[in-house]
This record gives C-alpha cells, sequence and structure tokens, in this order.
C-alpha cells in the first residue's frame, strides 16, 4: 500500500443468505463515492459470472504464487479447497480512481484487516433475523443443494458467534430498514 495513513476500507460480511450482496450493490448505487472491491479466486467460473467483473479468476497456483508474493491485502481459505482475496492491485486501481473500496468478504478476512489496519477499516456485519430465516432464504434461492444449504447454515452458527468482534451490525430483517441503516454507517464513516 502506498499510503497507508490516507487508506479507507469498508468491510461487508455475512452469512451467506442474509442479504449482503443485495445491500453492498445498493449502498454503491446510493453513495457515488464507493466502489465495488473485485476478489481473486481461485474458484472455477459460475453461470453468468465474468472475469474482471465479478471475480478475477485465478488457477490455485497462481494465487498461492501471488500470496507468497505478497500482491494480496489478505486471503482465506472460505471453503475447502476454495481460495478468495484481495489484491493489492485492486485496491490500488479504486484508490487511484478516488473511491473508498467496498469488499464483500469473510469473516476472518474482515477481521484480520481490522486488526491491521485498525480505524481505516470498518467491518459490517448484516445479520440474518436468525437461522430458520437463512434456511430459507437459501431454500427459495434455489442455487444450493439440501447438503450445501447445510454445510452453509453450519457454517453461518460459527460467523454469527464472530459478529460480536464487528464494528457493526445491520440486522436484516426488512431490507428498507437495512439499508438506511447501512446507508448511515457508511456516510459516517466516510465523513469521518
Ligand atoms: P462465492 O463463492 O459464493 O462467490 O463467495 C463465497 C464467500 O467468499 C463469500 O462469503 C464471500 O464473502 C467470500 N469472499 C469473497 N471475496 C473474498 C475476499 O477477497 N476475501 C475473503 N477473505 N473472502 C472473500
Amino acid at each position: 500500500m502506498p499510503s497507508e495513513n490516507t487508506l479507507k476500507l469498508l468491510c461487508f460480511s455475512a452469512p451467506s443468505g442474509a442479504g449482503k450482496t443485495s445491500l453492498v450493490r445498493a449502498l454503491i448505487e446510493r453513495i457515488p463515492e464507493l466502489s465495488f472491491s473485485i476478489s481473486a479466486t481461485s474458484r472455477p467460473r459460475r453461470g453468468t459470472e465474468q472475469e474482471g467483473v465479478d471475480y478475477y479468476f485465478l488457477s490455485p497456483e497462481d494465487f498461492r504464487q501471488r500470496a507468497a508474493q505478497g500482491l494480496l491485502l489478505e486471503w482465506e481459505e472460505v471453503y475447502p479447497g476454495a481460495l478468495y482475496g484481495t489484491l493489492v492491485s485492486e485496491i490500488e486501481r479504486l484508490r487511484s480512481l478516488g473511491k473508498i473500496p467496498i469488499l464483500d468478504m469473510d469473516v476472518y478476512g474482515a477481521l484480520g484487516l481490522k486488526k491491521r489496519f485498525e480505524t481505516q477499516v470498518l467491518t459490517v456485519f448484516v445479520m440474518p433475523p436468525s437461522l430458520d430465516v437463512l434456511r430459507q432464504r437459501l431454500q427459495l434461492r434455489g442455487t444450493d443443494s439440501p447438503e450445501r444449504i447445510e454445510e452453509r447454515l453450519a457454517k453461518a452458527k460459527e460467523e454469527l458467534r464472530l459478529s460480536e468482534e464487528f464494528d457493526r451490525i445491520v440486522l436484516n430483517d426488512e431490507f428498507a430498514m437495512a439499508l438506511e441503516q447501512a446507508e448511515a454507517i457508511v456516510r459516517r464513516f466516510i465523513e469521518e
């Protein structure tokens, strides 16, 4: 990072199905200072996903090599065998455009960045109303098998435990209210 003293990063985390992606998209539409940080991943491309839009898709070897070279700000094995991380070059690209990067990442990645960058990072946890609601949302989404849903729910329990370590928690029961709350949090951080 060229000048860590002026760095500002927004990290959003949530269990799968909590509505984080919709919330982050809506925030970017409303707040022009924000720009989405495109992560690198070693998992294969899915459906309509595009290189350099949804992710930078790297082979596991390339990913690990870049991590070893210090080219990733953070990275985690989010699912067994699937690596995800933030490229230093991506953060530099957004900052050179005068944008505040908004990152979507797993809880460990977010808490790791918080530990390293302290007040320069704001961590926000998007809380689902309950595990039952989460299960219903994942079932309705219809993109995961029943086994995968159970796997995601088990992971969600662990993520909920770690939510206490986040700077802010946004309850996503009613989307419009969650968005209003998140927008106020983000605007305050930008203006600080
Ligand atoms: P998916 O494979 O469904 O797109 O994403 C799986 C998980 O990876 C999500 O929980 C997402 O938050 C996490 N993730 C995406 N990008 C990053 C990243 O750059 N770093 C970390 N630590 N996690 C990420």
